[in-house]
């Protein structure tokens, strides 16, 4: 059936048209993070950089605007995608173009999306099932012999999406998505706290706050970035897993030299999570090498083998690229490599990454030192 509610846009990620409840107005440039799952180690400094700047607040406390939880067992809220998926269906991917159904294209006939609330309990216990493998036998469920031996970390925060699924359920239009840099924010004086929102975010990250009866969701640190800084959690991740900065709306338009275009429009190394809902999300990620990929085709869609080969053996372009990870706080506007150096500019086109791509110069004390006639190592 026909819907007259509902507007024909390209879905870049599906490759394909699709159903949402606005025109397309992708925004001057967009907001886009890439997470390098492979070097999280999970110490969720992230999680409370996020928590101690915005979510202090009394009503807050069950709120992780930014979470980092363990796959394939670990969900905030609880089981949060494992839900979605079981009520959208069969999810194929042909030859790279979707052939299932989004959110907005199977919901039901008096609503414009398929979503669920979540229930108060499940928002509770955020990082349950923290660094559990799978091989274990859990609940009765012999998961071993389903997948093997393995655990992922995956990062989530607010996909400031380009067909956002809050914005297009908000009955109260009091969402909006920034032209400038495709920020998705809720205007508090608009927000009557009905939590159409909550329920039609596929990835949960819009959350309702009973203290002042709106809702609330990560704002992309917009203070720090509008002055050229990253966000928190991405200037305060150990892993330096983190990139942010912005995606050229039209791909015809990248340069190959702008960080998170080259990652994800050149090598394709950075792929959305789970496209299939069809937010089209702008958090990329590198998928984890050591995970089955019939699973991480399920989270990231396509080109994961692809993505995976040239991370484990990268070009010299590329290590470059990822060299530039956490090395300082201002957004990136472009890196290059020269004579063996990787050398990034922000929005003033100052260099603030100078580094060798390579073979930094490596000094090894001698363990005897003869002239002090002592041994250089920390005895007990
Ligand atoms: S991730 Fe959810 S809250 Fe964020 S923009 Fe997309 S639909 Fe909205
Ligand atoms: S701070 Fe970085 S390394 Fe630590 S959990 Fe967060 S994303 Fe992972």
């Amino acid at each position: 059936m026909v819907r007259d509610d509902l507007t024909k846009v390209y879905n870049r990620q599906l490759r394909r048209e699709m159903d949402y409840s606005y025109d397309s107005a992708r925004p001057k440039r967009q907001i886009a993070y890439i997470f390098d799952i492979n070097r999280c180690i999970g110490c969720q400094t992230c999680t409370i950089a996020c928590k101690s700047t915005w979510t202090f607040g009394k009503g807050q406390e069950y709120m992780w605007w930014n979470n980092v939880e363990s796959k394939p067992f670990g969900s905030y809220p609880q089981h949060w995608d494992i839900k979605l998926l079981a009520m959208l269906g069969p999810q194929q991917w042909d030859k790279g173009v979707y052939a299932g159904k989004t959110i907005f294209e199977s919901a039901p006939e008096d609503e414009k999306y398929l979503g669920f609330r979540v229930k108060e309990q499940e928002w509770r216990f955020p990082n349950m099932y923290e660094d559990t493998a799978t091989g274990h036998d859990m609940q009765g469920v012999d998961a071993a012999k389903k997948h093997g031996v393995w655990f992922h970390y995956l990062q989530r925060i607010c996909n400031h999406c380009t067909y956002p699924a809050c914005l297009a359920a908000c009955p109260r239009k009091a969402i909006y998505k920034r032209d400038e840099d495709g920020i998705v924010l809720i205007d508090q004086s608009r927000c009557r706290g009905y939590r159409e929102c909550v329920g039609a975010c596929p990835y949960k990250k819009s959350m309702y706050r009973p203290e002042s009866r709106t809702s609330e969701k990560c704002i992309a640190c917009f203070p720090r970035v509008e002055k050229g800084e990253m966000p928190r959690c991405v200037v305060a991740c150990v892993g330096k897993i983190r990139l942010q900065g912005y995606l050229t709306t039209d791909p015809r338009r990248a340069d190959p030299n702008n960080p998170i275009d080259y990652l994800v429009h050149f090598e394709k190394v950075a792929l959305p999570l789970y496209p299939q809902f069809g937010t089209e999300p702008n958090v990329y990620y590198l998928p984890p090498r050591w995970v089955p990929l019939e699973y991480l085709g399920q989270l990231f869609g396509p080109g994961v083998e692809e993505a995976i080969a040239k991370r484990t053996d990268p070009s010299d372009k590329l290590f470059a690229c990822l060299r530039c990870f956490g090395m300082q706080r201002d957004v990136l506007y472009r890196f290059e490599l020269q004579n063996g150096r990787v050398l990034a500019y922000n929005d003033k086109d100052e260099k603030v990454i100078d580094l060798a791509l390579k073979d930094e110069p490596f000094y090894e004390r001698p363990m005897v030192d003869k002239e002090r006639n002592t041994l250089r190592i920390n005895e007990p």
